[in-house]
């Protein structure tokens, strides 16, 4: 091998950097729609528990963290860290056929025209409809002839459309959360359309969410427009299991100088899965771009260029929209000390960024908080970190009960998709995903040296 001379050392140096800049400008967009155009398509199947979708993400995701050379802190060399719980699904059809009295039919799926609330239990057959609304509670003899009804055998639709008194407003609502010697209950909801992109008219309903527990009358959600229907045929297939086992899929980097202490990104993987087996909930914001953002993150970090002097861990959460399941039960089986922690960072819903982010924990960490609006009024990266404080709505919630420096942090502006089958990866914007991204690893570079 020739002596290098000094200028050629200086030269090669010189392009050297000049390379790792140029690796921190390339764009994280090609590999992150990718990671979301695949956890979104309809083979991960909502990455729920229909179908196994929750497995089959986690799988495809330990499998990139493989490609990147990730250690696991498990002796088997797998990611996964699994855990159980009980969560009421839909796995068999979901359908409902709303029938006029004078003989008009539509039928619908979930999610266009009706939303079965979380909880409700199967249900089958042809049903009578019988209203309980302004018009019945108008009286009190009213409201008692409609108590006195034989109601087994009928779907209530209760609407408190127009009723103004409290204890009336009250009667109807209780009635819904309370619903005795009925067959079923209906609730009118205002359908919201979304314009998100020309020609794109995605219809909402209310949010979904999942349910522990099996409720034993169902409750279904119905767009409003729909509420005049005189009799229902109704197919639900719900299920509920007991014990359902998911993971968490953790794995991580060796640090160089300081290897027994971690900086940690987290994003959940998991969303709210199928309801029935046509629809199922794509969940491209929450949380396919946290996800993304983690294995850019992971992929940036498994260069030997980067390799930080701390460990860096990425960890991706199970069952956080049945309630936190997977980050509660990592903060009690933790599988490093969690008091080894230099700062953890969740990210989960960060698909836009028109209007900058929120960093939940600000006011719990108040220097790192500056040190952030520092870098990014440095560089510009994104048009406002606004602060908040501690709030129980993802996964830092348990870290943060057990002392661990943490930042939660999401995109806001843009798309109004939450929760329903309108957050698709066609309409994610990703408008301040490279930002985020370089302040993210500008962050981790000064706690990493700290
Ligand atoms: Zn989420």
């Amino acid at each position: 091998m020739p002596r290098l001379t000094l200028s050629l050392l200086f030269t090669l140096l010189l392009l050297a950097q000049l390379a790792a800049q140029q690796s921190d400008v390339v764009s994280q967009l090609p590999y992150a729609r990718s990671i979301i155009d695949t956890l979104a398509s309809p083979s991960m199947h909502g990455r729920g528990y229909v179908n196994k979708g929750d497995k089959i993400a986690a799988n495809w995701i330990s499998n990139e963290f493989k490609k990147f050379g990730l250690l696991s802190f498990n002796k088997s060399g797998s990611y996964e860290q699994p855990f159980s719980f009980p969560v009421n699904t839909f796995p068999g059809k979901v359908e409902m056929t709303f029938i006029w009295k004078d003989g008009r039919r539509e039928t619908s799926d979930p999610g266009e025209h009706f939303i079965v609330r979380s909880s409700s239990p199967s249900v089958k057959g042809n049903f009578k409809v019988v209203r309980f609304d302004s018009s019945v509670v108008k009286t009190e003899a009213g409201i008692k002839a409609f108590l006195a009804q034989n109601l087994k055998k009928v779907f209530v639709l209760v609407d408190t459309t127009g009723v103004r008194e409290k204890a009336k407003r009250d009667l109807l609502v209780n009635f819904v959360r309370f619903p005795r010697n009925v067959k079923g209950i209906l609730i009118p909801v205002q359908l919201n359309v979304m314009h998100e992109h020309e020609g794109d008219n995605c219809t909402k309903l209310n949010p979904w969410d999942f349910s522990q527990t099996q409720s034993l009358v169902p409750v279904i959600e119905i767009e409003s427009a729909w509420k005049t229907v005189s009799e229902i045929d109704i197919i639900v297939g719900a299920k509920f299991i007991r014990n359902y086992t998911s993971q968490n899929v953790i794995g991580y980097i060796r640090g160089s100088q300081q290897p027994d202490s971690f900086l940690v990104f987290t994003a959940h993987y998991d969303h709210l899965g199928q309801m029935g087996q046509r629809v199922y909930f794509p969940g491209a914001n929450d949380n396919a771009s946290g996800v993304a953002m983690l294995m850019c993150l992971a992929k940036h970090y498994s260069n030997p260029a980067n390799r930080p002097k701390c460990s860096v861990v990425f960890i991706a959460f199970g069952a956080e929209e049945v309630g936190l399941i997977g980050s509660a039960w990592f903060c009690r089986n933790p599988l490093f000390p969690l008091n080894s922690i230099k700062f953890l960072i969740n990210m989960d819903i960060i698909g836009t960024g028109d209007e900058g982010i929120t960093v939940v924990n600000a006011t719990l960490f108040d220097e790192d908080f500056k040190l952030m609006q520092k870098l990014n009024a440095q560089r510009s990266y994104l048009p406002l970190i606004k602060p908040r404080g501690k709030a129980a709505i993802s996964d830092h919630f348990y870290f943060t009960e057990r002392d661990v420096p943490c930042f939660y942090i999401y995109t806001m502006g843009g798309i109004r998709a939450y929760h329903d089958t309108c957050d698709r990866r066609e309409t994610l914007p990703l408008t301040e995903f490279d930002d985020l991204f370089l302040l993210l690893v500008d962050f981790a570079s000064v706690l990493d040296a700290a």
